[in-house]
């Protein structure tokens, strides 16, 4: 493999909290450009393997490189951005305009007072107008609903202009009507603005005409592969790996709890 087109690259990752691993044996590479989907049932140890990428966690066992740098020494968090499962979760009447929380994205680096630029104004404009809620810049945060704060919440992340973006079940709190939409909106920051994405997700039979990649991951990585090797690979084993065929995944997320209780 060409390891300079590699952006994250995973080296035999195992990884415990106290008695128990929650990921073994974790080998996977994602190539700049990549739309990378990682599905897997409940506590199947997804977000371990974000938090590892993050460096949230520290790695115990096995290596990982950040565009082609050991984690260890890895300062260009920048080049990243995140977006927690639990973001969207801002009570109506939070005082903060959308403006405000995707600036709060440049914090970092104009400080906490110090006046913003025409340049730092252009920035947070753009990355409102890249998730599609320039309509709504003025807005407070808390009147929006859980689809839209997600998208401000993306937006933050982008605003420093991450190379790569990660989310983890960004979809959830999303109405069900406004899913597709949401994926159509992470396409565009693929296939238009060249971000590499890392998405965390349930809905695999919604997603797999959006990603190039798929990975599943209960414990360990069961499948890696492009979307087409995913596609050819449905059926049995994708069926005995969630317990239930994925085309028959009902896509409302009314029906969550069904996935989260799966065989595995
Ligand atoms: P997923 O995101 O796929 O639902 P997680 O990575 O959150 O899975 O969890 C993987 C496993 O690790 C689960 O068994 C979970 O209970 C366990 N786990 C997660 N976080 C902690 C923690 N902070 N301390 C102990 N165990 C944890
Ligand atoms: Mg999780």
């Amino acid at each position: 493999m060409d390891l300079s087109n590699t952006i994250i690259d995973i080296q035999d990752i195992t990884y415990r909290y106290e008695k128990e691993n929650a990921l073994e044996n974790i080998n996977l590479q994602v190539p700049k450009g990549a739309f990378l989907g990682i599905v897997g049932p409940n506590g199947s140890g997804k977000s371990t393997l974000l938090k590892l990428i993050l460096g949230l966690l520290k790695v115990q066992k096995g290596n990982i490189r950040l565009f082609g740098q050991d984690i260890s020494r890895f300062k260009d968090w920048d080049k990243i951005g995140f977006v927690s499962q639990k973001a969207n979760s801002f009570n109506t009447g939070f005082p903060a305009t959308v403006q405000e929380v995707v600036a709060s994205g440049l914090t970092k680096k104009i400080g906490l007072f110090k006046r913003k630029t025409k340049e730092h104004h252009h920035k947070i404009n753009q990355a409102i107008d890249s998730v599609g809620m320039t309509a709504f810049a003025k807005q407070n945060i808390g009147e929006l609903s859980g689809g839209q704060q997600q998208r401000v919440f993306i937006a933050r992340a982008l605003v420093s202009e991450p190379s790569l973006l990660i989310l983890d079940e960004p979809t959830v709190g999303v109405d069900a009507k406004n899913v597709q939409s949401f994926y159509q909106m992470l396409d565009d920051l693929n296939k238009k603005r060249g971000i590499t994405l890392l998405l965390v997700t349930h809905d695999i039979g919604t997603i797999t005409d959006k990603v190039t990649h798929v990975a599943c991951l209960n414990k360990h990585l069961h499948f890696h592969g492009n979307t087409h090797e995913f596609e050819e690979l449905r059926g049995k084993e994708v069926t005995d790996f969630y317990g239930y065929d994925v085309h028959v995944l009902n896509h409302n997320h009314d029906h969550e709890h069904e996935y989260g209780g799966s065989v595995l």
